[in-house]
């Protein structure tokens, strides 16, 4: 029996309706841009596995890296010890991250990132002895599955069924051009009107909302709003962080830093499940008391895991050499090319690109995961290209190794698409 035969017995997948899903394709093999399937098929992971694998799929680099620390040192408890990949680690995120990061905070996934983000925000007022109890978020923003993440998500076709039990959170529209006064004459309101505690964002790239875009300009004025009330920013940079946008982390971009930063997906490089949230010392010193509970009692069993610290460590090495972010200029440049070309085709509405992320929004009405949407990722396919289109958004974030030829396949299938659909 095939993998993919053998997945129906026991197997429940994320994100499927397992009524009327077809069944899922097994997989055997991945190395760089590509993966194969069990009859042998390859595919250019148009989306690097959700933004994770940026350095290619089973990078030598790093799985050396991870297979010598496996040697070492597996898992041991991270209260009360501490080892050298998690040290190492911090210090090289001091490196790379925005001037006010001091500290590093282990979680297990984007989701328990944000969750962390949220409780030290939380906290850090319930300590000060405020009484805050409400969160900011974007519409249409995505934050994780977890429940405080889940509250500050926007996107209800994944929240319906848990909207009842949601934290408290008001929302305001992403800054625009055309509408920056208004949002901050809400979000003035808003904070006038409730006792908020925290700003959550994903800075100037909604990923799960189809890519959108916002203005750098106008976030940075939400977030002066924000901190001249003491309300901490929390910058959910889970999608964007690791040069996504062409700077090592979207917050780069701005010159107002957040509080809190959440880290996941590219931090291991798709080799381990880890992910950090990172905090100003303003943040830390609240946390420090005589009285015990001041502290945050906050834990995940795997927190700091040695592999997936070895993992980010070998990452970071690669993101900052000379190759890789020549790569990512000549990425961009592609995209950029391809936004031109394509943004006059009667079919498509709008074009656009930051960094490596490319997404064209179609002149279509498209259901999430409807029929015309699941039709185009088919297409993607057949082609050899696995691409995820968000309903009528098609997005392109390529691990930075993919060649220009790859790079093509790529942009020669959505111009077959466009023709065919
Ligand atoms: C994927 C994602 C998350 C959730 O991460 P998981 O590891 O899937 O829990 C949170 N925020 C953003 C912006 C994401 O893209």
């Amino acid at each position: 029996m095939s993998l993919s035969q053998r997945d129906r017995n026991h197997i429940w997948h994320p994100l499927t309706q397992h009524q009327n899903a077809p069944a899922p394709l097994g997989i055997v093999k991945a190395k760089g841009a590509f993966f194969w399937d069990e009859e042998g098929n390859d595919y250019i992971d148009g989306i690097a596995s959700w933004y994770t694998a940026m350095y290619g799929h089973c990078n030598d680099h790093i799985i050396a890296a991870v297979s010598e620390q496996m040697r070492q040192l597996d898992l041991v408890v991270f209260t009360g010890f501490t080892h050298e990949p998690a040290v190492q680690l911090s210090e090289k995120l001091m490196g790379i991250l925005p001037s006010n990061q001091q500290k590093i905070f282990f979680n297990d996934n984007g989701s328990t990132a944000v969750e962390a983000g949220m409780k030290m925000a939380l906290q850090y007022h319930f300590n000060k002895g405020q009484k805050r109890d409400t969160l900011i978020a974007f519409e249409e923003g995505f934050h994780g599955d977890t429940f405080g993440a889940m509250s500050a998500s926007g996107l209800s076709v994944y929240n319906g069924p848990f909207e009842d039990f949601f934290l408290k959170v008001v929302r305001i529209p992403t800054p625009k051009k055309d509408n920056l006064e208004e949002v901050v004459s809400q979000l003035k309101q808003l904070i006038s009107e409730n006792e908020c505690a925290a700003f959550v964002y994903e800075p100037l790239v909604q990923g799960a909302a189809g890519m959108k875009f916002h203005s750098a300009e106008g976030l940075e004025q939400l977030l002066q709003l924000c901190q001249a009330n003491d309300i901490l920013c929390i910058a959910d940079e889970v999608m964007t962080g690791f040069g996504k946008t062409g700077k090592h982390f979207a917050s780069l971009h701005l010159d107002t830093l957040p509080d809190i930063i959440c880290l996941s997906k590219a931090l291991t490089a798709g080799v381990a499940p880890m992910s950090i949230t990172s905090c100003s010392q303003k943040v830390f010193d609240a946390f420090l008391d005589e009285e015990i509970t001041k502290g945050f009692f906050h834990a995940h069993t795997y927190s700091a895991h040695p592999l997936g610290c070895a993992a980010a460590i070998a990452g970071i090495d690669l993101l900052t050499s000379e190759t890789l972010q020549k790569d990512i200029q000549r990425i961009q440049t592609s995209h950029e090319a391809f936004v031109k070309e394509v943004t006059s085709h009667p079919k498509v509405k709008e074009a656009r690109s930051l960094g490596v992320i490319l997404a064209i929004d179609l002149a279509l009405e498209m259901d999430r995961y409807g029929k015309l949407r699941n039709e185009m990722y088919q297409y993607f396919m057949s082609q050899g290209v696995f691409l995820r289109p968000l309903g009528n958004t098609i997005y392109v974030l390529p691990p930075y190794v993919i060649t220009n030829s790859e790079l093509e396949k790529i942009y020669s299938a959505i111009r077959g698409m466009l023709e065919a659909i």
